[in-house]
């Protein structure tokens, strides 16, 4: 496996409070990794601090072989990670194209992205991220009139048009119909034909539609990796997990 990205003995603290107690990890090129675990498990902080935004104590992340450990968020995407948040950053009074287009490398500016001309290539790669977000047919829709499940995907172009070579996305279908939360999961699985993807999720059917690993994170520390059908058969797991029941890991 090429690895992409791998975090070694990570441990995070919140004055005092460990977040994460040595944490290990690799994500392979084009893999698709989805973590779980209950609320504070410290889910999103692994994620922040991947890229710089929660500082790490002690351990490392590595990037290509790079110790990026502490670099700034700037910086870790620069290079090439690419990060989704919970809430929809997009602009409403623009078009899904429009937005796509703001968030290409070398688009300084809505001003200057909208009035300049544009190159065949760019157009070429907007369209080509409209069709990995299922959005092509919407492209010249103002993304105010979207769905709550369509702005998520307008999100995931634009992260994805900065050509990240890893995609980290903090619960993307929260709040989404299971429609949307099924069409999400399609989504993810054409983008990793050219990203790795790392995912944060809670919807076990969601899961099983795209998981190849899954890490189970409890209370900081890594409880559990392995297929769906690992995980769901490991006794740490389902005595964490027993009589919750959001994640029916008990479920055959
Ligand atoms: P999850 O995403 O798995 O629900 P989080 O990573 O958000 O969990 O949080 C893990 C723990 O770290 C929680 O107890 C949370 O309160 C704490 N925490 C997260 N971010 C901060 C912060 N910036 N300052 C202090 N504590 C934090
Ligand atoms: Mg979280």
């Amino acid at each position: 496996m090429d690895v992409v990205l791998s975090v070694t003995d990570l441990t995070v603290v919140f004055s005092g409070f460990r977040a994460l107690k040595g944490i290990t990890l690799e994500v392979g090129d084009r893999e698709v990794v989805t973590i779980i675990g209950p609320n504070g498990a410290g889910k999103s902080t692994l994620l922040d601090a991947i890229v710089g935004k929660s500082p790490v104590a002690s351990g490392h992340v590595y990037y290509q072989g790079h110790d990026i450990t502490n670099k700034s968020p700037h910086e870790v995407a620069r290079l090439g990670i690419g990060r989704k948040f919970q809430n929809p950053n997009v602009y409403n009074e623009l078009t899904v194209f429009e937005n796509i287009l703001l968030a290409l490398k070398g688009t300084h500016g809505i001003l200057a992205s909208i009035t300049s001309k544009l190159t065949r290539a760019k157009k070429d790669k907007i369209a080509w991220v409209l069709e990995r977000i299922g959005l092509l047919d919407k492209a010249f829709v103002k993304v105010a009139s979207l769905s709550h499940g369509q702005k998520q995907w307008v999100e995931i172009g634009m992260v994805i048009a900065q050509d990240p070579s890893i995609v980290l996305l903090d619960e993307p279908t929260a709040g989404m119909t299971s429609d949307e939360t099924h069409l999400t999961g399609e989504i993810i699985k054409t983008i990793s034909q050219d990203h790795s993807v790392v995912v944060i999720e809670h919807d076990m059917d969601f899961v099983k539609q795209i998981a190849q690993r899954i890490i189970v994170l409890h209370q900081g520390e890594k409880l559990a990796e392995g297929s769906v059908t690992e995980v769901q058969n490991n006794s740490k797991v389902v005595e964490v997990y027993l009589g919750r029941e959001k994640i029916d890991v008990a479920a055959a």
